[in-house]
Parts: C-alpha cells; sequence; structure tokens
C-alpha cells in the first residue's frame, strides 16, 4: 500500500489562525463535524472527555530530527516519533480534550491546539483504561519559571478538578521544588505532605508520586499547616507556608513572602 486516502470528517473552527498564536495548552474551539458523518455522533455525550485526531494541513513535513519546540535552551535532538512537534511525515495531530457540549453536528471543546480551518479526522471516546498514572518520560524542562508555573497549574486544575487556594499553594510548592530537583517524575524524589487533602491531592498530581510500587508519596492530615518536605538522595527541600499569608494572591506573591523554605543536605 503506497498511499491511504483519508477524508476530514470536520474541521476546527477557532479564533485563533496562526500556529504562531497559540497559546501553550490549546483554545477553546469548536468541531464542526460534516452532514455524512453527524450520525456517528450518537451517544458521544456520553462522554466527558474525547480524543481528536486532525490532520496538521501546514506543518512540515520533512522533519525527522529536531528539539522539542521552544523548550530547552540547550536543545538536544529527538527523533519526531519521540516528539509531539507538528513537524512529522504524516502531521497526524492527537489532542485529548474535555468535550463541553455538543450542538447538532458542533462539538465544543474546552482546548485544544489546532488553528482555524484544521482538518480533523477522527474523534474517539476517552475512556478511564486510557490513564496511566505515573509513566516514564523523558523531561523537556520548560523555557522559564513562568511557564513551568503555568503548566503545573494546567495539569493541577486537570488532576484536582478545583481551583482552591490548597491547589495554588501545591502549584506553587511545586515549581520551587522543580527549580531544585527537576523533574518531579522521577523514581528517587520521596515526598511528605503535611496539610488539608486538597494540598496533598494536588502535590501527589503534579510530582505522580505514588503511596506504594514504588512508595514515594506519603501524607499527614493536617489542617493547621501547609507543607511538604522533599528529598533525593542527600539534597531536602522544606516548603511551609508562612502564618497569616493573604490566600487571595497566592499566585501573586514572592516565594519568600509566600512559604518559609529550608533545604539541607544529610550525610
Ligand atoms: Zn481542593
Amino acid at each position: 500500500m503506497d498511499e491511504i486516502l483519508l477524508k476530514p470528517i470536520g474541521k476546527v473552527k477557532s479564533s485563533i489562525t496562526e500556529s504562531k498564536e497559540m497559546p501553550r495548552g490549546g483554545k477553546a474551539a469548536v468541531i464542526e463535524i460534516f452532514e455524512p458523518y453527524t450520525a456517528a455522533l450518537l451517544k458521544l455525550e456520553e462522554n466527558s472527555h474525547i480524543w481528536v485526531l486532525s490532520w496538521f494541513h501546514k506543518a512540515d513535513r520533512d522533519m525527522l530530527v529536531g528539539s522539542p519546540l521552544n523548550r530547552n535552551p540547550e536543545k538536544p535532538e529527538y527523533g519526531a516519533f519521540a516528539m509531539r512537534s507538528p513537524s512529522r511525515p504524516n502531521p497526524v495531530a492527537i489532542t485529548l480534550t474535555r468535550l463541553l457540549e455538543i450542538d447538532n453536528n458542533r462539538l465544543y471543546v474546552e482546548r485544544i491546539d489546532a488553528i482555524d480551518g484544521t482538518p480533523v479526522i477522527d474523534i474517539k471516546p476517552y475512556f478511564e483504561n486510557d490513564i496511566i498514572f505515573s509513566p516514564r518520560t523523558p523531561y523537556f524542562p520548560p523555557r522559564d519559571g513562568e511557564q513551568l508555573q503555568a503548566m503545573f497549574m494546567r495539569q493541577a486544575l486537570s488532576h484536582h478538578q478545583e481551583l482552591c487556594p490548597e491547589l495554588q499553594i501545591g502549584v506553587r510548592m511545586a515549581t520551587l521544588a522543580s527549580n531544585t530537583f527537576g523533574h518531579l517524575n522521577t523514581p528517587d524524589l520521596f515526598i511528605h505532605v503535611l496539610g488539608p487533602p486538597c494540598l496533598a491531592d494536588t502535590i501527589q498530581g503534579l510530582s505522580r508520586a505514588r503511596l506504594a510500587n514504588p512508595p514515594r508519596f506519603s501524607y499527614h492530615v493536617d489542617e493547621d499547616s501547609l507543607e511538604s518536605h522533599w528529598s533525593q538522595g542527600e539534597r531536602h527541600l522544606s516548603i511551609m507556608l508562612k502564618p497569616n499569608v493573604n490566600m487571595e494572591r497566592i499566585m501573586d506573591l514572592d516565594e519568600e513572602e509566600l512559604f518559609v523554605i529550608e533545604t539541607w543536605k544529610s550525610q
């Protein structure tokens, strides 16, 4: 088989018309399903999340090796199949997104990183079976602290599902810890959380640290403290929320205004 013929089943309607304007993580959009295929949407609304496969028709198809987009300034190279760059021999894009609403042939999705007019080639439901809580992946360090924090905020919201003050504190703590240790989903990084369940849930979600197999995460319920303790080999980091912090300003305050931070090395 030398060629495969694909027919678009729909297209993306987005306010973003140029890929360079696409925010990291994508943008809310509508997927318009074409008339001959609308019957295939039967019962799709039973799913909260869907995989959208689209065709990045403007992507470069010649690149086989490159560096993950806008990530590491040192630019280590990866093969196209080891990256999620739009540049690849067949520019099939796969996006996991929340399905907000279906209105006839229009699917409203929370975010997709496809520009206006992108052909959609398939839709599939996301199943519980798709979850892999702590996969092994290479670490592409984000460009800067701001990007790291924005990524953690998205991941935390998708894991914890509510924007509570403890989630914000967990995001700030994880950002700080990542500045010290790098990749948080790494087998020799151990985390202990002391505080309310929302803080533990957020930090567990961001670090993918499990209670067992292997045990990297421990937790003590304490409604009066908000602390996380991180250790990797001989390096240790403790982050404790200061008393009387204005909980409305967690994302604005400097680390030193928010936390008591201690680092030390054990023998
Ligand atoms: Zn919460």
